[in-house]
């Protein structure tokens, strides 16, 4: 009760009406008592920062009501804290008001929220306007990325990283006052804070630079903070579920092994759906039209024999090196089982066989063959769980390897031994110059890696280890349905 008393003292106060040192005359403990009018003025910024109060609108001539209003408020929070709801700012309600968390308000009068604001298209820019001096920027890169990444997984979003002029998602690493009408300061605990969807400041997020920005788990992890700002910037708002990402209060989590919570896709996939599943075309001269569009990307590529394939969704294409033959197949006509979409393949042209990959699982082919007992999950060949699915890979003869890429980094697995080198993952741009991040598919013909990146060709001499041409991806394919 001494807090609550020491509320309605501050409440008189800030209107003026009563000398605060009369009441605090009544205490015996002037230490207890200067203590507690500090964790007050704590609550009371706390509460108008995070739960729009507004200490100055209560009318001094309904104190019983200040006091119930003071009470309900606090339940009010502890509710959405997941506390114990006691109405009193007891030693568990003020540790976790004391934890760092993030400046958006919990309820729901958080302007910018108003009428569930979304982003009406699907792709999304942004742009890191700053970087903070903590981190090496690769590593804010890629922690900024990792974080869209998460949202771009369970929705049909995604996310596209530009340089110059004005994205939908500006970043910044901010100090105090910083032009908007949110200045961070130290006593508050946030550490970040962002809007949501909208044009001008719509989906900006700002990091508060007076924090130690880390991609581990030593002060506060860059990365996990802008998974939940960035839920902000496509419209959430926070959750009072502590498993979720939108929870409030900062708490470190590995990164490595983080995942959404049930709550937070819900949130996110009623703003947005779930993530796009590949629609048959309805014209079915789309596929030939696919096959003509200058900016065609594939998911995945490979020799298979003494052809070259190129899988995107339900197709393939196919060629031969050094000859105009070519053609185009369903996936399943091939193979029925097999699901389409394959986002890595590597071949070991002696031994007769393909492998391919999709999400955690992969399959092989032998002779053309399907074998069976797959698909087995890639963590079977060593990957730590974190690796969820592989991007490209590729096998060198001369060395008896595989090399995975996944993401910026990549992975190197012994098919003598059969098991992953150690020392790895090992960063692609630091070994493979100018080659990455992110790889569509890379295969191996005569001495040399033939990396696919958008509509690019990068062909990389595996004795000089550099980069010897770059190729356009106009794959000439003859119009026509040619279905293998
Ligand atoms: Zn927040
Ligand atoms: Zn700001």
């Amino acid at each position: 009760m001494k807090f609550l008393l020491l509320i309605l003292v501050l409440q008189v106060t800030t209107s003026g009406a009563v000398s605060l040192t009369k009441h605090i005359s009544l205490k015996e403990n002037d230490e207890e008592v200067a203590l507690c009018i500090t964790k007050c003025i704590f609550f009371q910024t706390y509460l108008k920062n995070f739960y729009y109060f507004e200490m100055e609108k209560i009318p001094v001539t309904k104190m019983k009501t200040n006091e119930n209003f003071m009470e309900n408020k606090i339940q009010e929070m502890q509710q959405f804290l997941g506390l114990k709801v006691t109405g009193k700012l007891d030693t568990s309600t003020l540790n976790m008001m004391h934890t760092p968390r993030c400046g958006v308000t919990d309820v729901h009068h958080f302007k910018t929220m108003q009428g569930r604001p979304v982003w009406k298209k699907r792709l999304i820019t942004y742009r890191i306007n700053n970087y903070t001096p903590d981190m090496k920027r690769v590593d804010v890169d890629y922690a900024i990325q990792k974080a869209f990444q998460v949202w771009s997984d369970v929705t049909p979003l995604k996310f596209r990283k530009i340089d110059i002029g004005e994205a939908d998602i500006m970043i910044r690493f901010a100090f105090g006052d910083h032009g908007d009408l949110y200045p961070f300061n130290d006593k508050d605990g946030v550490i970040a804070h962002a809007f949501g969807p909208g044009s001008g400041i719509g989906g900006d997020t700002h990091f508060n630079e007076a924090k130690m920005w880390t991609a581990n788990s030593k002060g506060t992890n860059l990365f996990l903070v802008a998974v939940h700002e960035f839920g902000h910037s496509l419209g959430l708002q926070h959750s009072n579920d502590p498993k979720s990402i939108m929870f409030p209060n900062y708490s470190y989590v590995n990164p490595n092994t983080f995942h959404l919570s049930a709550d937070d896709k819900r949130g996110i996939q009623s703003l947005y759906g779930g993530p796009e599943k590949y629609q048959p075309p309805s014209n079915p001269n789309s596929t030939e039209s696919a096959a003509c569009d200058p900016n065609l990307s594939f998911d995945a590529v490979t020799t298979v024999g003494d052809k070259i394939f190129l899988f995107k969704d339900r197709f393939f294409w196919w060629m031969l090196p050094e000859s105009p033959r070519r053609g185009i197949g369903l996936i399943s006509s091939l193979w029925p089982t097999l699901p389409s979409g394959i986002q890595a393949a590597y071949e070991i042209g002696a031994r007769k066989q393909v492998f391919l990959f999709k999400d955690d699982q992969y399959w092989l082919i032998s002779n053309l063959r399907l074998q069976q007992n797959y698909p087995k999950c890639i963590h079977s060949l060593g990957f730590p769980d974190y690796v969820k699915k592989i991007d490209a890979a590729v096998f060198n003869p001369l060395l008896q390897k595989t090399y995975f890429f996944v993401d910026h980094q990549f992975w190197r697995y012994d098919e003598r031994r059969q098991l992953m080198d150690i020392g790895y993952p090992k960063w692609i741009t630091k070994y493979f110059p100018r080659i990455g991040p992110k790889i569509d598919g890379v295969f191996y013909y005569n001495k040399h890696y033939y990396f696919y990146k958008g509509s690019n060709i990068l062909v990389y001499d595996v004795r000089s280890l550099r980069v010897t041409k770059t190729l356009k991806n106009n794959v000439k394919f003859e119009c026509q349905k040619q279905y293998y």
